[in-house]
């Protein structure tokens, strides 16, 4: 078909024109941050595999006893006959350590927000949205029928407006944030959200995806705010957890709901029972080891103290330096270096905050972060110039 031809080569060469195509680099990780691209070792600073825990090899050898036992695949929806018995350990694991009545797995974090938000929220409903929440969160809003609102970042007296204002027209009203937001590294002020949300009758979900594992002695984003109602906790197993799949920590009647409605849940293959061994034993390591999950965002401390950056909230640290083109070749000056971090550009971050996003993992020496403060040192003088 002509016209599709041509609508892609259009719709790519507008992309191209303004810095913002993109496409993907075959990338071998088997050796944690120590990554090949290329024909190049790199060492990498762009993955969120903060624990190093998707090349542990308990881990690894988790995974392997369940593809021997179980095969590769779930081989229909969970409702169907999709629920491995390691489902239900894995669903058990996740509730305590959440400190939740239940939980429940879905294929991936984006599926689980896709399918929560919609599951929870229709039409004559309000929905607040942090601006800077992750893409899948979005993605879930849109899918709702509700009214939706965007609430500046971070800014519970702001959502506190939103609420006194519309509260009353609105059916039920769910606020969804990020607890960790995933390109600027800083932390919800889940307490405040959590205080303002209870006065409203709102409900507050939390997106974890990059704090379990990696906050609060693993426990995430939301144990850092002790006694504050968060009911509705989700995030991944594909980061900290190190392979795939997403959860939803809840109560047992919210978890007993999405397994009957949540569309995703129920329309979608089961996750691999590799997937779930691997995120169990994973779970089990993070409850071991809290030393191991303070690592990472010790060394993005060490990191932004030495160039006088704001003090890192998480492991994850974003070097901000405005337009495309200065991240791209901030990115590829570093690549010559042989780091690897990646440039995230409009339109996964707003216009004009154009950014390395430097993630750091529990695999980094104190050496590699020493190197990292060097090379990124004279693109920052460089940027301020
Ligand atoms: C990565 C991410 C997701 C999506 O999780 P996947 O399991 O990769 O689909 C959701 N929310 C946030 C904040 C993320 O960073």
């Amino acid at each position: 078909m002509l016209s599709l031809q041509n609508f892609a080569e259009d719709r790519l060469a507008g992309l191209e024109a303004r810095g913002q195509r993109r496409g993907v680099e075959a990338t071998d990780r088997g050796g944690g941050v120590w990554v090949e691209r290329g024909g190049r070792r790199l060492l990498s600073f762009s993955c969120n595999d903060y624990l190093g825990l998707s090349v542990h090899p308990r881990v690894k050898a988790a995974a392997v006893a369940a593809v021997e036992a179980h095969g590769v695949g779930a081989g229909a929806s969970r409702l169907v006959t999709g629920d491995h018995p390691l489902m239900g350990e894995l669903e058990a694991k996740l509730a305590a350590w959440k400190g939740t009545e239940d939980a429940v797995v879905f294929g991936s974090g984006y599926l689980a927000n896709t399918g929560i938000i919609p599951t929870l929220i229709g039409p004559g409903d309000l929905l607040v949205v942090d601006a800077l929440a992750h893409a899948c969160i979005w993605a879930g809003s849109r899918l709702t029928g509700a009214e939706v609102v965007t609430m500046r970042h971070n800014d519970p007296a702001y959502l506190d407006e939103i609420l006194s204002a519309r509260r009353s027209q609105a059916g039920r009203v769910l606020v969804a944030t990020d607890g960790v937001f995933s390109m600027d590294g800083d932390v919800a002020p889940l307490d405040r959200l959590a205080e303002v949300c209870a006065r409203h009758d709102a409900w507050l979900l939390s997106d974890d995806a990059h704090g379990l594992g990696v906050l609060a002695g693993g426990h995430g984003s939301a144990a850092l705010f002790p006694g504050a109602d968060i009911p509705l906790q989700m995030g991944t197993l594909s980061k900290a957890v190190g392979g795939y799949g997403g959860y939803l920590c809840a109560s047992k009647a919210v978890v007993a709901l999405m397994r009957s409605r949540a569309r995703t849940f129920v329309y979608s293959t089961g996750l691999p029972p590799a997937s779930a061994a691997a995120a169990i034993a994973a779970l089990d390591i993070i409850a071991e080891d809290p030393a191991l999950c303070a690592r990472p965002l010790s060394h993005a401390r060490a990191f932004t103290a030495a160039l006088n950056l704001p003090p890192a909230e998480s492991p994850i640290v974003a070097v901000v330096l405005g337009a495309s083109d200065t991240a791209l070749a901030a990115s590829k000056a570093l690549r010559e270096q042989g780091l690897l971090v990646v440039a995230i550009r409009p339109p996964t971050v707003p216009d004009g905050t154009a950014r390395l996003r430097i993630a750091f993992s529990a695999l980094h020496t104190d050496a590699d972060v020493a190197r990292l403060v060097e090379a990124v040192r004279p693109l920052l003088l460089e940027a301020a110039a």
